[in-house]
């Protein structure tokens, strides 16, 4: 695969929907993998205590493994938690372990606790690393951990499943964002919608596709995610649609939609989440 330009510098993407089964986890380790195919070195943080990133980018993440929990309430330092995945030499992940399902309470009374998360990266300076782009996955709430990923992002990508009810609640998670923006960081913007998990035999799959469109704009990626048992299998195998059928439709997908997501300059402004419509 032709390689795709780094980015000037370091992209920060926090991927966000407090609905639970969009394809989040998918879209973050696939995407990820599609980047570090076409010569990107991309750093994956899972923040969501069951872990499934972790599990598809094939790292350890039993409980007691240095993970994001320990980076959160400041116990390791980046160097300490982050794993190179087995599936490429240019993809990496600080793993998430079901310690982390108590950190949503434990942050309450830290100090600091929204922005932890940004304050680990930064002193780790992960330009030491040489990573391109970093990659948070989140859980299905817009509590703390949510909260940390958007502190520690400059964007937000936004994966909608083209399914009935597909833009419920991101009317709330855009008024999270603008909340994050005018309080915690000014920089934050939507910058990336993805379409998951689409199904171009029903008519309510282009329906839904259409609404996503005008609600977003030039945010929402062209390449558009088809619904595909491959890329549902492949996290049964510890790994991503990418190394478990590189020549599946799937797998494809997330190529184009990693090479857009690349080629694109980050939106200034423009998309930002408080200009972008509500439901
Ligand atoms: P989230 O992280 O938002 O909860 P996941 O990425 O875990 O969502 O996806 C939810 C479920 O849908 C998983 O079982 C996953 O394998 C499946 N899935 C995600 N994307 C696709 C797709 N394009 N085709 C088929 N199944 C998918
Ligand atoms: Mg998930």
């Amino acid at each position: 695969t032709a390689d795709i330009p780094r980015p000037r510098e370091q992209r920060v993407i926090t991927i966000a929907n407090q609905k639970g089964g969009v394809g989040k986890t998918t879209t973050t380790v696939n995407l990820a993998a599609a980047l570090a195919i076409q010569g990107m070195r991309v750093l994956v943080i899972d923040l969501d205590p069951q872990g499934n990133a972790s599990t598809a980018l094939g790292v350890e993440h039993h409980s007691g493994v240095p993970s994001s929990y320990e980076l959160l309430i400041g116990e390791v330092k980046v160097g300490d938690a982050i794993q190179q995945s087995p599936h490429s030499e240019r993809l990496m992940c600080i793993p998430a372990t079901i310690d982390l399902a108590g950190a949503e309470i434990e942050l309450v009374s830290m100090v600091a606790r929204e922005s932890r998360l940004k304050t680990a990266i930064q002193e780790a300076n992960l330009a030491g690393y040489d990573i391109d782009y970093v990659m948070i996955d989140c859980p299905p709430s817009l509590g703390l951990l949510t909260v940390n990923a958007m502190v520690a992002a400059k964007e937000v990508l936004i994966p909608i499943q083209c399914e009935y009810y597909a833009l419920e609640g991101v009317g709330q998670l855009l008024r999270n964002i603008s909340l994050v923006q005018s309080h915690l960081n000014p920089e934050l913007h939507v910058s990336t919608v993805v379409l998951t998990m689409y199904d171009g035999r029903t008519k309510l799959a282009d329906q839904v596709a259409d609404e996503v469109r005008t609600h977003f704009g030039d945010a929402v990626l062209k390449s558009v995610i088809p619904r595909s048992v491959k890329v549902s299998e492949a996290p049964g195998y510890g790994m991503t649609v990418l190394n478990y059928d590189p020549g599946s439709r799937g797998a494809m997908s997330y190529l184009d939609a990693g090479r857009e997501l690349a080629a694109r300059a980050v939106l200034e402004g423009s998309a930002a989440a408080g200009e972008t419509t509500e439901e």
